[in-house]
């Protein structure tokens, strides 16, 4: 049994644990960052080109890290980011970005920031001492690694370790229905001015025929189709496979080999049926179903959908959010995403949703954060996931250096550190107001 000692360890390299990470890190902690895939990005890195969508709330840039990240990436030669406006209603403006160069950034800033990072490597239990996690059981190929950490900042989507640590929670919408999975591809040599020539975000005429001559399967009734970041690449987000519990990996890979199915399916219907696609290609298939929704763990504090629609601003906020009620065909129902709030609001999701109520040295980030079902549909963009990591990160910090539990971090503390680095400009003001 390997053992290793480090201040923060954050279980998960999604957008939720590169944020948690560097900015522990950055506050001069050692943190271990434990992925068990091989890349950082986590839903990013499963869906490659998925745009970062959420990042201007009242057409400002929420700022911290996404702020950073974007801004390297758009100062590349050539530029490898852009804001652009996001072709649904609803939604305010994305960004988009070469996927490759935005992952070998993010590994550039955990370097930087002097993270250890630990791809392959799986946390399995944590071994509690009272309402601490003492450390965590992992293993990678090379067998058992026992990482003790002053704290735990969990950012696996999933949440295996805070449930096993006895975090209350429930799957999906507490009757066990689940967003549906979806796995995502390009069309690569695609025609832009003929295939958008038209104004419908989900070719709805082509796909209901494809779906009413039994070519596409039923759920692709409406595809979602947006252009790629490069020019003649098509960002294909429509392949949808319902009642997936994403916590069951051989659900998870029954699901990819069908929705790959599914994908071959549908780049041969776009090549043949829908202008513009005649001479393009798939690319850039996803390596297993982005998973949306699974646990929701049980805070100190639930985020509702009441709190959307009445624009809270809670004095603990740490960023500022108005994305619609994003909700994906659930076991039964269609995709929506009506307004959460009314046009030029926006809320903020508290830190004590990051909190469970008993374990001292435990935080949450990213989609497993605290929120009921309509609240989560809104707040899961990869923005505020990153910023919420951002904020558990330094939330770390003030917690490790003044001997506290979590609950007892001064929020006022944290969220002015969290202003200082550019974070949340926009929700204090308006909070305090
Ligand atoms: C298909 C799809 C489309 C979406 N579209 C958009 C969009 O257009 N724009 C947008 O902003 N957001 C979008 N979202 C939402 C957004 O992508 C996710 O909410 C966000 O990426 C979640 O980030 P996270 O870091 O919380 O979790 P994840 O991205 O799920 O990352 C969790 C990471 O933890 C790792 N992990 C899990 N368990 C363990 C363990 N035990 N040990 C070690 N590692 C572990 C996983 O391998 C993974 O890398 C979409 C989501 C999906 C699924």
């Amino acid at each position: 049994m390997q053992r290793e000692r480090t201040d923060v360890l954050v279980i998960g390299g999604g957008t939720a644990g590169f944020g948690a990470a560097v900015a522990a890190a950055r506050q001069g902690l050692r943190v271990t960052l434990i992925e068990a895939t091989t890349k950082i990005g986590g839903v990013m890195a499963f869906c490659p080109g998925m745009p970062w969508g959420g990042g201007y709330p009242q057409d400002r840039i929420i700022g911290g890290l996404i702020e950073e990240l974007t801004q390297r990436l758009a100062a590349m030669d050539p530029p490898a980011a852009e804001k652009r406006p996001c072709t649904l209603e609803n939604f305010g403006p994305e960004i988009v970005y070469d996927h490759d160069l935005a992952t070998l950034t993010m590994f550039e800033m955990l370097e930087e920031a002097g993270v250890r990072v630990r791809l392959g490597t799986i946390a399995l239990t944590p071994e509690l001492a009272g309402d601490r996690i003492a450390s965590v059981a992992c293993c990678d190929r090379t067998g058992p690694v026992s990482v003790e950490a002053g704290i735990v900042i969990d950012c696996s989507g999933d949440g295996d370790i805070s449930a096993k640590a006895g975090v209350p929670c429930a799957l999906g919408d507490a009757s066990g229905n689940m967003m549906a999975v979806t796995i995502a591809f390009h069309m690569v040599g695609v025609d832009w001015q003929a295939a958008f020539a038209h104004p419908d975000p989900y070719f709805t005429a082509h796909a209901r025929r494809g779906v009413a001559e039994g070519r596409l399967h039923p759920d692709l009734a409406r595809l979602y189709l947006m252009r790629g970041f490069h020019d003649g690449t098509v960002f294909c987000n429509s392949v949808h496979v319902r009642g997936v519990d994403g916590t069951d990996p051989a659900a998870v890979a029954a699901a990819t080999q069908e929705g790959r199915r599914r994908c071959h399916q549908l780049a041969q219907f776009l090549r043949s049926d829908v202008p513009g696609f005649a001479g393009a290609h798939m690319a850039m298939l996803s390596p297993t179903v982005g998973v949306r929704e699974t646990r929701k763990l049980e805070g100190v504090y639930r985020l509702t959908g009441a709190d959307l629609a009445r624009a809270t601003k809670f004095p603990d906020g740490v960023v500022a959010c108005d994305n619609p009620v994003d909700d994906v065909m659930r076991a039964e129902g269609d995709m929506t995403h009506d307004a959460a709030l009314a046009p030029g609001a926006f809320y903020t999701i508290p830190f004590r949703s990051l909190l469970p109520a008993r374990i001292g040295n435990l935080m949450f980030a990213g989609r497993i954060l605290s929120a009921d079902p309509v609240a989560f549909a809104s707040v899961r963009g990869m923005p505020q996931c990153m910023a919420m990591g951002q904020a558990t990160g330094t939330a770390a910090a003030l917690a490790l250096r003044g001997g506290l539990r979590v609950q007892d971090v001064p929020t006022g503390d944290l969220v002015a550190s969290l202003v200082a680095q550019g974070l949340n400009r926009l929700a204090p003001a308006e909070a305090a107001a």
